[in-house]
């Protein structure tokens, strides 16, 4: 009898991070892993609290809460962003750990999961505040922090000026120079080439290589992609350049749709100009509200955006062929059922973005080495990984005859189970 109760995947469940666990549960169900190892990968290896006092522009000092929880160190050092935001919590940084686990273990990068992240909101707070206090988290974290032990990338409220003090506090503390304990630094103190346009990139490449098992020829296939940030803008481009006819993208401002195709450069040009929004783009019809783009004519789908989106009330109307996860979490689990049978295909954002945290993982290696790749070169071994990463949960998928979600996280579930089995216990 399995000890695992089984997944409710049926439910649709309040949050993404509840959703991420019910298809833990349900791909550590068909592998039948055991009830110690299940209770290993289940719960976080570490998790530090840390009150941080912090000097204000008004001389008053104010005390945040800091997190880091290290769900897991079985493959290798830790790997995980930190998140400025007032809805930081330690429930969420634990669930937050545990995807990256799972993410650095589906594409085979020798990292283990964590997350950080303190509850602030760094849009109240001047540059001299922020920098304040990502010294004192940098400090009360001295001992966890380490570029063989875990190491902290940006993630939601925070980037390369933060990551860049965190370093230079480090380094000060250890008295040299150490810039692989952190990644998505600035260039000049160690950053990679490529990092910028990774998850895009990868998200294309996760596309491809879909389109090729589905048969779609790239240059007869239209696209939307919902958001057009970092993720969402890149793989726009990136796709549009393959000759993917994208005739649908979107923001905060509403989504915009073209039916002989949107010129994604020209857009990002307008979206520069205009305070980093398409409102008012003129060369797209405004759709009649923003979430229409999830539901129109296309064949491939890109939710770029943010969690959540698709649930079970919009996906009955979904029209692609191919979704392919550009966000975290944008699928409710609710939704999976009614997807999977429609028979469309979803490349799972576990799998779909992790061209970010591999190209994080190649800047950590070039720190290392003391070298810097060219750009091709990152590309050239991110876009490989991708491609070997799709194709090992393609064949999974096959094997168990499950959605390749689920084979996602049966292909990361039983690398880190084996690897926990080999080392004997942690
Ligand atoms: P970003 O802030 O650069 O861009 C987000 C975009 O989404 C913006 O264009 C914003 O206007 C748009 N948006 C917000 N709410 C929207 C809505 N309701 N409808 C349509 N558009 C909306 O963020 P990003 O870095 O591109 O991240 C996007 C998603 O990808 C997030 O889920 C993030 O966790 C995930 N992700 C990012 C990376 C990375 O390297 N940046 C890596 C892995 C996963």
């Amino acid at each position: 009898m399995s000890y695992i109760e089984p997944a409710p995947i049926h439910k649709d469940h309040d949050n993404p991070l509840e959703s991420m666990m019910s298809r833990f549960d349900y791909a550590a169900q068909i592998l039948g892993l055991d009830q110690e190892t299940y209770n290993v990968l289940k719960n976080p290896a570490r998790q530090v609290i840390v009150s941080l006092p912090v000097t204000m522009d008004d001389g008053k000092i104010r005390v945040f809460e800091g997190f880091r929880v290290i769900h897991s160190t079985i493959l290798g050092p830790s790997k995980g962003g930190i998140r400025f935001d007032m809805a930081v919590n330690l429930n969420e940084v634990k669930a937050l750990a545990a995807w990256m686990t799972w993410k650095c273990a589906v594409v085979d990068i020798p990292y283990g999961g964590a997350k950080g992240g303190i509850t602030c909101d760094p849009r109240s707070m001047s540059k001299g505040e922020i920098e304040r206090l990502m010294r004192a988290y940098t400090g009360a974290m001295y001992d966890v922090f380490g570029p063989d032990k875990d190491i902290p990338a940006p993630d939601m409220g925070t980037g390369p000026n933060e990551m860049a003090w965190l370093m230079d506090e480090y380094s000060k503390m250890q008295g040299m120079t150490v810039n692989a304990v952190v990644t998505g630094k600035p260039l000049v103190l160690g950053g990679s080439l490529g990092r910028v346009e990774a998850t895009g990139r990868g998200v294309m490449v996760s596309a491809l290589s879909a389109m090729q098992k589905l048969k779609m020829n790239p240059s007869k296939t239209t696209a939307a992609v919902q958001g057009f940030g970092n993720v969402g803008a890149n793989t726009a481009k990136l796709l549009e350049e393959r000759g993917v006819k994208v005739c649908a993208i979107s923001d905060v401002s509403g989504a915009y749709w073209n039916s002989n195709g949107i010129d994604i450069v020209d857009a990002l040009a307008y979206k520069d100009a205009h305070a980093g929004l398409l409102e008012g783009y003129a060369k797209a019809e405004k759709m009649g509200h923003g979430d229409a783009i999830l539901t129109c004519k296309v064949d491939l789908l890109v939710p770029a955006a943010k969690e959540d989106v698709i649930t079970h009330d919009n996906a009955p109307h979904i029209q692609a062929r191919l979704i392919v996860e550009g966000a975290n979490g944008p699928t409710n689990a609710g939704a999976d059922d009614i997807i999977n049978s429609k028979g469309i295909m979803v490349v799972p954002d576990i799998l779909a973005n992790a061209g970010g945290v591999t190209v994080s993982y190649f800047e950590w290696v070039q720190n290392r080495l003391g070298y810097k790749w060219p750009l091709e070169r990152v590309n050239r071994r991110s876009d490989r990984i991708m491609k070997e990463s799709f194709e090992r949960v393609y064949a999974t998928s096959q094997q168990y005859n499950v959605p390749m979600r689920i084979a996602a996280y049966i292909v990361a579930i039983d690398k880190v189970a084996k690897t926990y089995k080999y080392r004997g216990g942690f």
